[in-house]
């Protein structure tokens, strides 16, 4: 019952929104209020966009993967056109000199990010951009860059798709404390599998995480489980090849840890490490950051620029105005139903709103803030979050 009221909310706010954004594309509301916006923030605006996985068909990867990380190639490309009609597409790089004021942009720029390293990127989202010309970054947890290992949110995802189709409870499964305690906590109240999951993330240690993600597999004979291809994480050739196109690597941790949840000196230490990996790995600098869970805190983001990062990408859902501190850059994550109006089909005037940030300023949308304390505890336990964020 629960979870079939959280469906009807999502639908109808999805409908309001879709509404919404038909009346104000065609009313040419959208154009104004974005003018209005650029006066407001003192020049042009800096748009960033996160995406995950990027596969052919969407409903059919639906069935086996953490479908709220997917788009589906066409959609994507969609994007990406509507995109270049308000929007300068710009490597980060350029992106960064709009902001630190030493470029003027003629017009709205944007730029292309993706996170977590997976494989369809370059199979599916790569070809697209070469045709349409456009550069990016991928940020890439470094202890996966050319291997066969699933993300940790994959792992957990499946497990708790799988505890649902056979009926399991949290204590049915037998996986022990403290893991059976936060099975509780996040399943509390029937939610959707994924909401249960960004619970997971938000509130419990990464490390904590991956032991709960190998006993569950190892009580739901899921160890043998072999994911789709696309899910895997990108090679180093990949990486390489897509790096001398123009979308860069980026780093996001080395485990794809929740850096805000661990003892700073941890976090400086795993900091150090997945730049030294990926930087031998695609033989150059890598100089740019993504936070895990979107999650920063002002110690992390001094010791990024200790380890010589100059750049940090939260999932904080805003444009960038000039002036920005370059270790909180706010970005939009998108996925399939970002662009699902109503009735679910795609919608133009949707997508073009989501861009203009045309939501956001009506208050229909609102950003969920990734800042945190700096964690200088020697216990290593996190405190419970209680925010619950998009992916990062
Ligand atoms: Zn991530």
């Amino acid at each position: 019952m629960e979870r079939l009221k959280a469906r009807a909310i999502q639908v109808a706010r999805r409908a309001g929104k879709g509404a919404a954004a038909l009346a104000l594309h065609y009313s040419g509301a959208r154009e104004f209020l974005s003018a209005v916006q650029r006066r407001a923030v003192g020049g042009r605006r800096v748009l960033i966009l996160s995406y995950h996985r990027v596969v052919k068909d969407f409903d059919e990867e639906e069935k086996r993967s953490l479908f709220s990380l997917n788009i589906e190639q066409q959609t994507f490309r969609r994007h990406l056109e509507v995109l270049q009609e308000s929007h300068d597409i710009v490597s980060l790089e350029d992106a960064l000199t709009v902001l630190n004021g030493t470029r003027q942009a003629a017009r709205d720029v944007a730029t292309i990010t993706f996170d977590d390293g997976y494989r369809d990127v370059y199979a599916h989202a790569f070809p697209v951009m070469r045709d349409l010309r456009v550069p990016g970054v991928i940020y890439v947890p470094s202890g996966f860059a050319g291997t066969e290992r699933r993300l940790g949110h994959d792992r957990l995802f499946a497990a708790l798709r799988r505890m649902r189709e056979r009926g399991l409870g949290p204590m049915a499964v037998g996986v022990g404390n403290p893991g059976e305690r936060w099975l509780i906590d996040v399943l509390g109240g029937n939610p959707p599998l994924e909401v249960a999951l960004e619970r997971l993330i938000a509130r419990y240690p990464t490390p904590g995480l991956l032991r709960l993600a190998d006993a569950l597999e190892d009580r739901l004979d899921l160890a043998c489980h072999r994911p789709p291809e696309g899910e895997l994480p990108l090679s180093w050739e990949m990486l390489r090849e897509m790096d001398a196109y123009g979308i860069l690597t980026g780093a996001h941790t080395a485990e794809h840890t929740v850096l805000t949840h661990q003892r700073l000196d941890d976090a400086r230490r795993e900091i150090a490490q997945c730049k030294a990996v990926l930087e031998r790995g695609v033989r150059k600098p890598v100089r740019h950051f993504a936070y895990c869970n979107g999650y920063y805190s002002a110690g992390v983001a001094q010791a990024l620029k200790a380890e010589g990062f100059v750049s940090a990408v939260t999932t904080e859902d805003m444009p960038n105005a000039p002036g920005i501190d370059p270790f909180a850059l706010k970005r939009k994550v998108l996925w399939e139903a970002s662009s699902a109006g109503i009735l679910g089909f795609y919608s133009k005037a949707l997508i073009a709103c989501q861009f203009e940030n045309t939501l956001g300023m009506l208050a229909l949308q609102r950003p969920v803030m990734g800042a945190r304390p700096t964690n200088f505890g020697s216990s290593g336990r996190p405190e419970d979050e209680q925010g619950i964020s998009a992916h990062g």
